[in-house]
């Protein structure tokens, strides 16, 4: 009893810790964050809200972001776990961003109803389970959510979640680990997140790449089968760090992505 108090205690301690490192955000991650909150200086974008699935229990809002210059198209999604708080949250911010190029498409609730119960699954169950290879989407929410996707044929799509232990360490959980498709950016985007997001002192912490088959009835390894989308899934972990580092570390994530797929452009000699 004594030694599981001990170790209650250090959690917390280094979360705060996790917390500090926030405040002393390093530039790189100023100059990349700036780039995506603030307009493109070379002209007007615009941005369309619709609601998908409308008239049903899982209508959800899906914000369409277009870049003054052309590009490719990446969808990002949070609350496909709808108590994965650090997606939705991050999510949510980034239907306010400003692409360079291209089109960012953002669905901060996918699946609304557990996100508003604040649990895992939704009334048709984990969501992230339901688009198998060889049927179609399983539930009404995820044939409208693939619907959405299939309108918008994206070239790129990342999908937010949190796990509550780490990939490699813990068993059977997969935090700080980020799965993706062959041809995406895997490695690269686990090495910007090592040297910018992770602090020195979490080494356990640091993100693992890993190519993913496609043959799962994940969103992201749909995306991917069925479009041939560069296709990502981010899981940070609840293990250690508090909710404000694992918003972070999903927000950075994003702009990473945005960034390699050229969706955002950082000024000068970056
Ligand atoms: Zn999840």
């Amino acid at each position: 009893m004594r030694r599981r108090t001990y170790l209650a205690g250090g959690a917390s301690v280094l979360a705060g810790i996790a917390v500090s490192g926030l405040v002393s955000r390093p530039p790189s991650n100023e100059r990349l964050l700036e780039a995506a909150r603030e307009p493109s200086g070379t002209g007007e974008g615009s941005s369309n809200t619709e609601t998908i699935l409308s008239g049903t229990d899982h209508e959800t809002s899906l914000y369409e972001l277009d870049a003054p210059n052309d590009g490719p198209t990446a969808m990002v999604f949070g609350g496909v776990h709808g108590d994965e708080r650090n997606g939705i949250e991050a999510a949510r911010e980034i239907s306010d961003w400003h692409p360079d190029a291209g089109t960012l498409v953002v669905v901060p609730e996918t699946n609304r109803v557990a996100v508003e119960n604040d649990d895992r699954r939704g009334v048709d169950g984990n969501l992230n389970r339901q688009f198998p290879a060889d049927r179609g989407p399983q539930s009404e929410l995820a044939a409208g959510i693939w619907d959405a996707v299939e309108s918008y044929q994206p070239d790129v799509v990342l999908d937010l979640h949190r796990s509550l232990g780490i990939y490699g360490l813990h068993q059977e959980f997969v935090g700080q680990a980020i799965f993706h498709s062959p041809d995406a950016h895997g490695e690269r985007l686990a090495d910007r997140l090592n040297e910018d997001a992770v602090p020195w002192y979490l080494p356990f912490h640091r993100f693992t790449p890993g190519e993913s088959t496609l043959s799962g009835p994940l969103l992201f390894q749909h995306a991917a089968r069925e479009l041939g989308a560069s296709a990502y899934i981010f899981e940070t972990t609840e293990f250690l760090l508090d909710h404000s580092t694992m918003v972070e570390m999903s927000r950075l994530a994003a702009a990473h992505v945005l960034e390699l797929h050229g969706l955002l452009e950082l000024g000068g000699d970056a």
